[in-house]
């Protein structure tokens, strides 16, 4: 078992377990927010068919040759096409026909006048300027080419990728599964929502959050409840989660405390250990088995520890996991505004505020930074990453900051 390595490397055995865990076929009205599992190629063009943009007149440019307010060209309304509608037929030369936005243009026509700009006498429409060939014409084609790859395998599908779909008459996609995630908590001190609260218990909050930042990476949680801090009962909780979910999360009993049976839980159940201790603060007593390719990451039950080591080591590979392609949280360059009086003897990610001002960003400390402490991390949009051995951070200096996903930001 290794013992107290870096973030990095814990993010590097993580990877060895981010395979995805099998596809669906989804209708796309749900398939907003999931990951494609195929690439997406055109079976038509699209548009599917020569159009007008706009509300007028469409007609051939050669037509218009020499047109200007002395000498303005005339044209026989020959037909008119609405949207939805196909032409009667081609143009002849000295002929245009009426459209409206959306409509198929005739055979013969190469540009299309505004409504707005001829004048119109029962069926004889004026212009008075040449036309261009080209101008106000959406060919066949112009956005998508028949046989393209719109979108590729692992793309988000997003709101507008859901209408990329749907303007290529897909109703089905197949996308990549959800990694069904178990959330344990441990501890003789943890309450259900809804019991009473009794002297020296705490209500079980750190299911959800974690439930929700499954959510977030891509996952379906199924919090399976608090187990109190006995070795056998939270070695049998994780043999029958092994079973049944692609990754277990745990909180509490991960640190060296005499209750802190997590780690040899984990023994028990028949995982090996992978490592025990990050260098990160908070976060420091996460521990972590494997199981015939599942992962069991023991997280500390601190509330904003358990949340901070879950955002820097679970997200990524969770997303991985989902099919995911971006694991990433954008890094920044930010001023402090304010000072930081601690010492980092660990690497340290620091619940902050971080904010866009006068061309550069600024952060400021979120608050009461206690592992326990909730309120900072309710508050702040970002982390510092401060390096180990770092001294006190001055009001001014320049720090990294990790930005969260919107979705952690209030
Ligand atoms: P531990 O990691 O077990 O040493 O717990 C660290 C701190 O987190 C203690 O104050 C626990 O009471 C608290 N804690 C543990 N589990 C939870 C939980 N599920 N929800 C809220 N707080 C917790
Ligand atoms: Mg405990």
């Amino acid at each position: 078992m290794l013992q107290s390595i870096s973030m990095e490397k814990a993010l590097e055995i993580f990877q060895e377990y981010a395979s995805t865990v099998g596809m669906e076929e989804i209708a796309i009205t749900d398939s907003f927010e999931r990951i494609l599992a195929e690439d997406i190629v055109a079976g038509f063009p699209l548009p599917p068919f020569s159009r007008s943009p706009l509300d007028g007149y469409a007609l051939c440019a050669a037509d218009t040759a020499g047109a200007d307010e002395l000498s303005p060209a005339s044209l026989r309304v020959s037909q008119t096409i609405y949207a939805g509608e196909m032409p009667a037929g081609p143009l002849l030369s000295g002929e245009t026909a009426a459209v409206t936005t959306g409509a198929p243009l005739p055979e013969g026509c190469d540009t299309v006048i505004k409504f707005e700009a001829i004048s119109r006498v029962g069926d004889t429409i004026t212009i008075s300027s040449a036309l261009r060939a080209g101008d106000n014409v959406v060919p066949r084609g112009e956005d998508i080419d028949r046989g393209e790859k719109v979108l590729e395998r692992g793309s988000n599908i997003t709101p507008a990728a859901v209408g990329l779909l749907a303007s290529l008459g897909l109703q089905r996609v197949k996308v990549f599964k959800k990694p069904r995630v178990a959330v344990i908590s441990t501890g003789d001190e943890l309450l259900d929502l809804g019991e009473p609260l009794r002297p020296g218990k705490i209500y079980n909050s750190n299911l959800h959050p974690l439930s929700a930042q499954i959510k977030e990476s891509g996952g379906i949680p199924f919090p399976i409840g608090a187990i109190p801090d006995e070795k056998t009962a939270i070695a049998a909780a994780l043999k029958s989660a092994l079973m049944e979910y692609d990754m277990i999360i745990t909180t509490g009993g991960a640190s060296v405390g005499g209750k802190d049976l997590v780690k040899e839980a984990i023994v028990l159940s028949g995982a090996n250990t992978l490592f025990w201790k990050v260098g990160m603060k908070p976060g420091t007593p996460a521990v972590c088995g494997e199981k015939d390719g599942k992962l069991i990451v023991g997280l500390s039950g601190n509330p904003s520890a358990a949340m901070i080591t879950f955002i820097m080591l679970v997200r990524p590979i969770l997303r991985t996991m989902a099919g995911k392609r971006s694991t990433n949280l954008p890094v920044v360059s930010a001023e402090m505004e304010e000072p930081f009086r601690k010492k980092s003897c660990q690497r340290r990610l620091l619940r902050a505020i971080v904010t866009w001002k006068n061309g550069a960003y600024h952060a400021i400390p979120a608050g009461i930074l206690s592992p326990g402490a909730l309120k900072s991390m309710v508050a702040c949009n970002a982390l510092i990453d401060i390096p180990a051995g770092h001294g006190p951070l001055q009001r001014g200096e320049k720090v990294s900051a990790v930005l969260l996903p919107a979705l952690y930001c209030l």
